[in-house]
C-alpha cells in the first residue's frame, strides 16, 4: 500500500530513529514508548494513508505496533464513509493547518 519495498522501509525507519531520536532508539509519537530498529513501525503522519498520504520522510513518524494499529483503525472509522473528493478536501485541510502553524 505505501509503494516501498522493505529494503525501502528499512531505510526510512533508520531515518525516522535518528531523526525522532537518538539514531538507535526513538519514543513513540503516541504512547512516547522506547522503540528500536526491530519494534519501530511508520506512521503515516500528518496525511494518514487513507487520505493518499504516502510514507516519505515529510510524511512519517515513529509508532509502536498496537498505537499504529488502533490509530489506523481510528482514522479507518472516520474517514470510511468519506467519498474520494471528500478524502482530498479532507487532506487539504490537514495542510493548511500545517502551513498556518
Ligand atoms: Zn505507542
Amino acid at each position: 500500500m505505501s509503494g516501498l519495498n522493505s529494503k525501502a522501509k528499512r531505510k526510512l525507519r533508520r531515518w525516522v530513529l535518528a531523526e525522532f531520536g537518538d539514531g538507535t532508539t526513538a519514543p513513540c509519537a503516541m504512547c512516547g514508548c522506547l522503540l528500536t530498529i526491530d519494534t519501530l513501525t511508520l506512521d503515516h503522519y500528518p496525511i494518514p494513508a487513507c487520505l493518499f498520504g504516502h510514507l516519505t520522510e515529510s510524511n512519517v513518524r515513529p509508532a509502536c505496533g498496537p498505537c499504529n494499529a488502533e490509530d489506523g483503525k481510528r482514522l479507518d472509522r472516520e474517514y470510511a464513509f468519506l467519498t474520494r473528493e471528500e478524502r482530498r478536501l479532507a487532506r487539504r485541510r490537514i495542510l493548511e493547518q500545517i502551513a498556518a502553524r
